[in-house]
């Protein structure tokens, strides 16, 4: 596991951490913001990478606390891990109103099945440290509850799967017009339609946006990559927009 340090300004650090070592897995990122003595942790992931990270998240945090988990939605890489990050730490955790009842079958123990918190459609303020995170909603991005977190003290905007990426070598994204082969067939796929990410774009284009960090792959930086990447989702025709009339049944 390696860890980056994205943005630190003495009371507020925002790690990057990501796993290689995964075998059939998805790669996947995992990202933990620290604010003074309260930290969050972002789509913790699954058993493979759970110990390791529990490891290396303690490790981070120091003296400081894990307030808060945080569900972008209901895939395994995202919360399959759930039950052991509940019991191991005495964080709330939190998730889209709509996966609530369907997450504690990956196996909640009943003794913390009640800090699974939901996060109403319309996305929530959760504090952390001194600072306030914006829980944004980004529905059909690809989950049809799904969610977001906008870090105004960093200015970072954690996508989730939107702007996920798979066989890049590198993290930061360069190119964005060389970078796009490794993202369309996942958005075109997994991403629900133009009109999700129509009105995602102009949500986001409201804020002051320095990185874009996905939960796989690579990230983009500065003001011009932001742009570029809200652009090319905002154009982009995926999901039901590339369905056939009619499918073929099999034989
Ligand atoms: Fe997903």
């Amino acid at each position: 596991m390696t860890s980056l340090v994205l943005f630190d300004n003495g009371t507020h650090r925002n790690i990057f951490l990501e796993d290689f070592g995964r075998g059939q897995a998805v790669q996947a990122n995992q990202h933990l913001i620290v604010d003074g003595d309260q930290g969050m942790l972002l789509d913790p992931g699954g058993h493979k990478v759970y110990a390791k990270l529990l490891s290396e998240v303690l490790a981070q945090l120091g003296p400081a606390t894990l307030q808060h988990l945080f569900f972008s939605h209901q895939d395994p890489d995202v919360v399959a891990a759930a039950n052991g990050w509940l019991m191991s730490t005495t964080a709330m955790a939190w998730t889209p109103v709509l996966w609530t009842r369907f997450i504690p079958h990956f196996g909640l123990d009943s003794l913390v099945a009640d800090r699974l918190q939901p996060i109403a459609d319309e996305g929530m303020v959760l504090p952390l440290g001194t600072s306030k995170m914006l829980i944004l909603p980004a529905h059909f991005l690809h989950s049809p509850g799904n969610c977001q977190v906008y870090d105004p003290v960093s200015r970072i905007l954690y996508s989730g799967d939107l702007g996920g990426s798979f066989g890049t070598q590198y993290q930061e994204v360069s190119d964005f017009e060389g970078h796009i082969q490794f993202m369309l067939s996942f958005h075109q796929r997994y991403m629900t339609g133009n009109k999700a990410l129509r009105v995602w774009a102009k949500m986001v284009r409201q804020l002051d946006i320095e990185m874009i960090v996905p939960q796989h792959g690579a990230f983009f930086r500065g003001s011009a990559m932001v742009a570029q990447f809200v652009d090319w989702c905002e154009r982009l025709q995926c999901g039901i927009d590339l369905m056939p009339e009619t499918y073929l049944i099999p034989k």
